[in-house]
């Protein structure tokens, strides 16, 4: 069939990607399925950042990523394109449950994520959604089973967790953790940790923070299996 021929091509093309290759300088040079390709098209994005070209071709190979980077080197779509063709290449469906989770220390954070993955992924297919509380939990359960794809904040989705029959986490593929130094100054420790606790060990998790810290190299001992490290500084 040809939708799985250009699955394999797409395999085929990472496996060969050389995550360290002088070639890699714009979006079109990584193995991208179609639809995140048309995304990043259609929202105008072109040129990789540092923290884009270094993490992403890792990311798509399947490594965990403890990625540190300043703001506003675009450490958002380093870590949306991986969950994306995650997703794509397992052919995941709305009938597959919740394939991804991505967690950010504030409400505000967490709707920008999703603005961000709304333009971006607009070409596919999956379900997503906000976990974010100031609704109504009941509500908020209802729609969580449908979706696919959940940006949230830790003390919210733990709820969920904890609360919420039959809310089923097994299947998750990928693990996203967001400004994880702010998660972790925010007082988050425990919520993290107990959320952790709930989730497959058999999944790929990648972990982004402003800045490093003792708290945040906690956080991944606990979350991240030999992990690659992706440090992006400024030209001295
Ligand atoms: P960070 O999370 O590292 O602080 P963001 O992901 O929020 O950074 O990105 C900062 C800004 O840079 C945003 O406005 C985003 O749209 C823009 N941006 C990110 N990647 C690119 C890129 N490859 N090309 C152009 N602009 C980009
Ligand atoms: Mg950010």
């Amino acid at each position: 069939k040809r939708e799985q021929d250009e699955l394999d091509k797409l395999r085929k093309a990472t496996d060969l990607l050389d995550p360290k290759s002088a070639d890699l300088k714009n979006f079109k040079d990584l193995p991208l399925c179609e639809p995140t390709a048309a995304g990043l098209r259609a929202s105008h994005f072109e040129v990789l950042t540092d923290v884009q070209r270094s993490a992403i071709p890792l990311a798509l190979k399947g490594k965990d990523i403890l990625g540190a980077a300043k703001t506003g080197s675009g450490k958002t779509l380093t870590f949306l394109i991986p969950v994306l063709e995650k997703l794509y290449r397992a052919q995941w469906t709305e009938l597959d449950g919740l394939g991804a989770l991505i967690i950010a220390p504030t409400r505000e954070l967490a709707v920008q994520i999703f603005e961000v993955l709304r333009k971006i992924g607009r070409k596919h297919s999956f379900s997503a959604g906000l976990v974010i509380g100031g609704k109504n939990l009941k509500e908020e359960a209802e729609r969580l089973g449908r979706m696919n794809i959940l940006v949230c904040t830790p003390g919210r989705m733990l709820q969920h967790l904890d609360q919420t029959a039959g809310f089923d986490v097994d299947n998750l593929q990928i693990l996203v953790l967001d400004e994880a130094d702010r998660i972790m100054d925010m007082g988050f420790q425990s919520a993290v940790d107990a959320l952790v606790q709930h989730l497959p060990k058999n999944r790929q998790t990648l972990l982004f923070s402003a800045t490093q810290s003792k708290r945040v190299s906690d956080l991944a001992r606990l979350s991240l299996k030999d992990p690659e490290y992706v440090s992006v500084h400024e030209e001295a």
